[in-house]
């Protein structure tokens, strides 16, 4: 092949963040009052059954929406447990729940969570988000997945008539902590159109140091050191320097052996703004080395 031939034919790259967009083409989702965005710690897959503080603070939670909060259209969750090469938005119509875990009882595997999928919501605004690296638009999953634990263990006692269509967003962990806080960005617009957008991880997630036996206000020094850091950083509105956790080093390497868990919090924390109020709930631990601590903006 020539190479004049094979350089006319590459994509315009752009060396730009993508910035938010707008939205304008959204048929199916109407305008309305701006939703909250919400960052959940999940912890343990059997946080979704048990009768604990974690799936209570959700139940009530949820309670909200219809009363203090406007009722979702939509609900977009970004959960730890999709990872991807490239970026997918969920498009099907019945999208299956998901067990994406192993060694638990019977009941965890019998639940489900039949919410409706939104294919045409998804489709459009898969048409208008942008992949931050390649400036592309975000592709749509008709086949692969669904609802994974991080997304139905919360939603289930938040929303249990299951009766708001869900989409779930997934998350190129090759790309770099920026890129997907850039895309959280984007997401922004669409808390005017009735989205709910959740992200869904652990504030610190080090399953290698875990404690089983540990009461919720024990924690490992590193994990109570790094919760404070970002909790921080929350409080104070200074949201761009969440995708900057990797300076903090060892502390950071400790916190997050594997940052999946971390990422959600860089899309939900895009999707908010640094001046609106922000609210904690779960503030403690599970196991020693997970932080549960969630947070509401807006
Ligand atoms: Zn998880």
């Amino acid at each position: 092949m020539m190479a004049g031939a094979a350089s006319a034919v590459l994509p315009l790259m752009t060396t730009q963040p993508a910035s938010a967009a707008a939205f304008e083409r959204l048929k199916s989702l109407k305008k309305s009052p701006r939703l909250p965005v919400l960052f959940v710690g999940h912890g343990s897959p059997m946080n979704a059954i048990g009768d604990n503080e974690y799936r209570r603070s959700w139940q009530a939670l949820g309670a909200e929406f219809g009363a203090k909060y406007p009722r979702p259209q939509l609900i977009l969750c970004i959960s730890a447990h999709w990872i991807t090469r490239g970026w997918y938005l969920t498009g099907m119509d019945k999208p299956p729940t998901i067990h994406d875990f192993g060694g638990f009882p019977q009941e965890l595997f019998d639940q489900q969570y039949p919410a409706p999928g939104a294919p045409v919501a998804a489709a459009e605004i898969g048409r208008d988000l942008r992949s931050p690296d390649a400036n592309q638009p975000v592709g749509l999953d008709m086949h692969e997945w669904g609802f994974d634990h991080g997304t139905w263990s919360v939603l289930k006692p938040m929303f249990p008539k299951a009766d708001i269509p869900v989409i779930q967003l997934s998350m190129d962990y090759h790309r770099p902590p920026a890129e997907h806080y850039a895309l959280g960005r984007q997401l922004r617009a669409l808390r005017e159109r009735g989205v709910l957008i959740v992200g869904s991880g652990n504030i610190v997630h080090n399953l290698r140091a875990t404690q089983r036996q540990a009461a919720s206000n024990q924690a490992y020094d590193w994990a109570i050191e790094f919760d404070r850091l970002v909790a921080g950083q929350l409080q104070s509105g200074n949201l761009d320097a969440l995708d900057g956790f990797q300076k903090s080093g060892e502390l950071a390497r400790l916190a997050h052996p594997t940052h999946d868990h971390y990422l959600p919090l860089l899309h939900a924390a895009g999707a908010a703004d640094g001046r609106e109020p922000v609210r904690f709930f779960n503030g403690n631990f599970q196991a020693a080395s997970i932080s549960m601590r969630s947070v509401v903006w807006g």
